[in-house]
Formats: structure tokens, sequence, C-alpha cells
């Protein structure tokens, strides 16, 4: 089939790789004169790691492999682990990573040829039909729009994006550091109750750190305004190592504004539909946006003769997993943080992890029939001479 791809973000080259690798005749167009780099970074969870795989995407050196999810208090005491290396294993060596933006785009980006600066103003969900800003227009046997929160393919379809400020807002950035944090697979997060910072090593010696915080547009801590970095200093420089250190390193800060909806049942109609934050714009609260838009990708690759069954299987997951990120508070930093086993933690984020990958379930529903036939022909011989035992015994 001749699929078009209007975005070429995480979604979209995500998609081009499945979908090609499925034997489709793929298109991608972006907006944008070239590969868009910015932004700060972006936690991968397992089942970012065997998706990514299994696109044939090279992810050697790419990030920095996390091995705890720590949760502190404001005071500077440790209240619980997360042991990433149980998680690892129990997801068949399938590992958490953090990496740049830019660095995950870039990998998904080698081989898949974009058709840059190709803007799409207008879309005929019912032909899969595109028309590009310069009057000219292609046509597919599908379309899907992959083109983010104020999508274009969406607005045809359903009208004015859904998602809406949710009163949080992310400021971010990388920081070189000259401490042993960056080299070790630990991440950190500390809260207050009103805030939340986290600090995680993204690799080639850098950190992302974050701060998550209420703000309405015009107060001090919305948008790209100067000084933002010294009142971040102001307000969280006391919190316990590293955030004084990773501050007094920072030389600027991004502002991300929290966005979300609710995830509706049907997500596009004939032979188009959408994914990734066209779809499903979420908080980055449990930082699985680029994770989802991989789970479309996976989704859509085996599924695209069947938009309709796609977006069953995919709303079933993303609509949970969009509500609890609009909780924006992450369970490990909820009223039972410091009093879980960190055991039980890990096991519980186990069952998240499970509960929000289509693609793990499907990973432990194939690993456990492999166990059982695995089981089963080394049985049989045992079996045969049972049987045989009893035949001696009867005869
Ligand atoms: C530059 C950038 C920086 C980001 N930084 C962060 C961050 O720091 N933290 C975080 O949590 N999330 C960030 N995100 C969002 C995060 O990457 C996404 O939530 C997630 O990866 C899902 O990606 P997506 O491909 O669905 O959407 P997006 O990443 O938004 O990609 C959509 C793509 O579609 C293109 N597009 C839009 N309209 C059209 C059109 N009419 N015609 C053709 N192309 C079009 C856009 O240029 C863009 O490249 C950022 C996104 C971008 C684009």
């Amino acid at each position: 089939m001749k699929v078009l791809i209007v975005g070429g973000g995480v979604a979209g080259l995500a998609a081009a790789r499945g979908l090609t690798a499925a034997g489709h005749d793929v298109e991608v167009y972006e907006a944008a004169p070239e590969l868009r780099t910015e932004g700060g970074s972006i936690t991968l969870w397992p089942s970012a790691a065997g998706i990514l795989r299994e696109f044939d995407v090279d992810m050697d050196g790419a990030g920095r492999r996390l091995e705890t999810l720590e949760t502190w208090s404001v005071r500077g005491r440790k209240l619980g682990t997360i042991d990433l290396n149980v998680v690892e294993r129990q997801f068949g060596g399938l590992h958490a990573m953090h990496i740049a933006r830019r660095e995950l785009v870039e990998r998904l980006a080698e081989g898949i040829p974009v058709h840059y600066g190709h803007r799409i103003q207008a879309v005929d969900p019912d032909r899969a039909e595109i028309t590009f800003t310069d009057g000219s227009t292609a046509r597919g046997d599908l379309l899907i729009g992959a083109d983010g929160r104020n999508s274009v393919v969406r607005q045809a379809l359903w009208g004015e994006s859904p998602s809406k400020l949710n009163g949080w807002v992310t400021w971010q950035a990388f920081t070189t550091l000259p401490t042993e944090f960056t080299d070790t697979g630990r991440s950190m997060m500390i809260s207050n109750g009103r805030a939340f910072g986290s600090v995680a090593p993204a690799g080639h010696g850098k950190a992302l750190w974050w701060f998550d915080l209420r703000a309405k547009p015009g107060s001090s801590f919305w948008g790209d305004t100067p000084g933002a970095l010294d009142r971040l200093r102001e307000r969280f420089g006391h919190w316990p190592e590293p955030f004084p250190t990773v501050l007094d390193h920072a030389h600027s800060a991004l502002f991300h504004p929290h966005y979300g909806h609710r995830v509706p049942a049907t997500w596009g109609r004939g032979p188009t539909t959408l994914m990734g934050d066209a779809a499903h714009t979420m908080s980055p609260a449990m930082a699985m946006g680029s994770g989802q838009a991989l789970e479309d990708a996976w989704a859509l690759s085996r599924s695209a003769d069947d938009l309709r069954g796609y977006e069953r299987a995919r709303t079933k997951i993303v609509r949970r997993v969009a509500r609890m990120a609009g909780r924006e508070l992450p369970s490990r930093q909820g009223p039972l943080a410091g009093l879980m086993p960190d055991a039980f933690s890990t096991r519980s984020f186990i069952s998240w992890l499970r509960s929000a990958s289509g693609y793990l379930q499907e990973e432990a529903w194939l690993r456990e029939e492999a166990s059982l036939q695995e089981e089963a022909r080394l049985q049989r011989p045992l079996g045969v001479e049972l049987e045989a035992a009893s035949q001696r015994a009867s005869a």
C-alpha cells in the first residue's frame, strides 16, 4: 500500500520504519526544512528498547542505560528505589534508558527519506489526500497524521485540538556535570508535594534535570522569560545534592507547558488515522509521550489493513496512561512514598510498564507460550517412560 505520513517527529519516523519494513511504500512529509532536533531528553522504558530493536534502529552507544529510579525527600532522605536491573531481567534484557531527543530522532531518521520543507495545509481524510502550501497534492491508500499536538490531519477529521493546558509546566535543560553522577545509571526524583525535581544521566557526560511545577500564563515561571534560571535557583537551589550543583552549572533552561485531553475511542475515518501527540497529547509526568508514539508505530506496522482495530487496541492502553500522566503525581511520590518496600515498588512498576504496553503484553504472552512448549518437550520423554512402565506393570 502507498502510505502518506504527515510529520517527521518521533511518531512519524518510527511509523515510517515499521511500515517500510512491513513492505509498504511510505512517504513522509515534514514542514520543517530539516530534522527537528530541539528539545530536552526522553526516558524510554523497556518496551521502547524492544520496538526500536524490531525496527532495526541502531541504538549502539545512544543515551544512558538506567539502573535505578530513586525517590528522595527534600530533607535528603532516600524514600525508595526501583531497581531497573530487576525490571530489565523481567523483560528479557530490554532496558530503560534516558536519551537526548536529538539523539533519538537522529537515530530514527537514519536511512528514512523524508520530504523536508513540505507543510501540509489541507487534508481530505476520506480520499487520503493532502494539499501542500504551494497547492500541489499527493494521494495514498493510507494517510497517517503524525503531526503533533496541533495536527492538521486531526483538524480535518475532528476540528480543533482538544488538548488544554493543565496548569503544570516543566523547566528543563542538559547540563555537563563535573560530578560522578553522569557516569552512573541513577535517576533521582524529589518532591515537596507542590513541585517535583529530577536529574537523570543522559550519556556523553551530561545529565538532564527538570522541575515540574504549577504556573499560570503571565506568572514568573511562565514562558521563556529572562531570569528564569535565577528564579529556579532561588526556589530549588537549597534542595539536596545534586540539585544545587546542577543549577550552578546550568546556562539556560527550556520551558515546556503540559497539555492533555481525554483520549477518544476513534482516531480516524476511512483510510486516515492518527498517531503520537496528534492522537494523544499527554503530560510528560509519566515520561510516556514518546514511548506511546513508538507503541503506535509498532501497532500500526502490524495493522495497516485494519485502522479501526489499531485505534481500538491503542485507545484501551493510551487512555489509562494519559489519565495517569494528567494526575501529575508519580505514584512513587504519593502519600505512600517511603512506606513501601523497594521490592514491592519494583514489582508494581513492572506491572505498570506491562499495562502501558501492547508490545510487552504480547512479548510476555509469547515468552510464556515458548516456556510452556519447552516444558512439554522436556516432559514428553518422561511421559513416554511412564506409559511404558505402566504397560510393563499391567503385563
Ligand atoms: C522540537 C520539539 C521539541 C520537543 N521537546 C520536548 C521536550 O523537551 N520534552 C518533552 O517531553 N517533549 C518534547 N517534545 C514532544 C515529544 O517529542 C513528543 O511528545 C513525542 O515524541 C511524540 O512525538 P510526535 O512525533 O507525535 O509529535 P512531534 O514531536 O510534535 O512531531 C510532529 C512533527 O510534525 C511536524 N508537523 C506539524 N504540522 C505539520 C504540517 N502541517 N505539515 C507537515 N509537518 C507538520 C512538526 O514539525 C513535527 O516535526 C518536543 C517536540 C518537538 C517537535
